[in-house]
């Protein structure tokens, strides 16, 4: 097979058989609801595939009945392997414990709500075994989310790629599969504030979007309201760029150039001996400066406070209790084995 060229990151390929191992790594954060939906999908979907599989749930420190039903699930199948992280650390992090624990020649990160459909892995597969290290799935449409959501996720991957990285795929989530080299590289970078699409971009490798339609949520509600998606992009800006330091450099030139013009006016008017009536456009600029210079130490603030909560080198997570992991990852479905098992006892 002749070595293919990669369209976007001008890498050359080379072909490799399908992953021996599989791991598929779904954090999650209360979706007791969806427990049952997913563990019906990941059935059939684990039937149509050739490789080892193994699934890493992390549980995000659920306030339902969420680790109950993973932990249940893990004990009929040992192909589930199941991460109590000690509270609520967040999605990005939570996603991470699991690619940490992830022991796959190949990982596909993928959400609980069965939003990306699990199908698309078998397309991520093929681009793998061509020779891609980095699969992402690039949305085409968004079901069942509101005008504001879909505005906002719009919204939100545009400024991302003008302030994080140009290069930045848009429209695309989390969900991706990436290969073990690859992986490595990701699990080099321990950063606090964590921007997963961010980094693996910056890891490079030859990468490739799959375009699908996003399916609405199976059940449940989203986890990130305006709130977290703001959150979320504060983070991706401040832990990629310097743009919003340069921004208040470019707020304190224009705050400059209006306070240099009303200089030259009052001098203007200090010619003809009007000088009394300045008082309103003396308001006017101190209030101007005075609000350039809080917004610009506001944002230095955020960068020294970012720094302060990196030099801490704390853990990213703690894993309180762990079901599964250590156990060695089988092939044959559940369903055989028990008639394996009964087989032996029978005979
Ligand atoms: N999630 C998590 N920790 C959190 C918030 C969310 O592990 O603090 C998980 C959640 O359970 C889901 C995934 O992250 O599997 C994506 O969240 P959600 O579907 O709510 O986001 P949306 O698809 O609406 O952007
Ligand atoms: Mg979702």
């Amino acid at each position: 097979m002749p070595e293919a060229q990669a369209r976007e990151t001008h890498h050359i390929l080379e072909p490799r058989p399908s992953p021996a191992r599989l791991s598929l790594v779904i954090p999650m954060y209360n979706e007791e609801v969806v427990v049952d939906f997913l563990r019906a999908e990941l059935e059939n979907f684990m039937r149509g595939v050739s490789a080892e599989m193994e699934v890493i749930l992390v549980n995000d420190g659920s306030s339902d009945g969420t680790i109950e039903k993973i932990a249940g699930w893990a004990t009929e199948d040992r192909r589930i392997k199941v991460l109590q992280l000690s509270r609520n650390f967040g999605h990005q992090i939570a996603s991470t414990a699991g690619l940490d624990y992830a022991t796959g020649d190949a990982v596909v990160l993928i959400d609980a709500d069965l939003q990306d459909p699990l199908p698309v892995v078998h397309q991520m597969i093929e681009r793998y075994r061509e020779g891609y290290d980095v699969v992402y799935g690039q949305r085409e449409a968004r079901q069942g989310e509101s005008a504001f959501k879909r505005l906002g996720a719009w919204a939100f991957y545009r400024v991302m790629r003008l302030m994080v990285y140009k290069d930045l795929p848009l429209d695309t989530g989390d969900f991706r599969l990436i290969s073990r080299e690859c992986l490595e590289g990701l699990k080099r970078m321990r950063e606090t504030h964590r921007f997963l699409r961010g980094m693996v971009a910056w890891v490079g490798y030859p990468q490739f979007a799959v375009k699908y339609q996003r399916a609405s949520r199976v059940a449940g509600e989203t986890k990130y309201p305006l709130r977290r998606m703001l959150a979320l992009a504060w983070t991706a800006a401040t832990s990629f760029s310097t743009v919003p330091l340069k921004l208040s450099i470019i707020l304190g030139l224009i705050t400059g150039i209006v306070g240099i013009e009303e200089g030259c006016r009052a001098l203007w008017e200090f010619s003809f001996g009007r000088v009394v009536p300045g008082w309103t456009s003396l308001m006017v600029v101190t209030s101007v400066v005075g609000s350039a210079l809080l917004i610009s130490v506001g944002i230095l603030g955020q960068y020294v406070g970012r720094i302060y909560e990196q030099s801490k080198e704390r853990p990213l997570y703690l894993v309180s209790r762990t079901f599964n992991v250590g156990v060695p990852p089988i092939t044959a479905p559940m369903t055989q084995l028990t008639a394996l098992a009964e087989i032996e006892q029978n005979s």
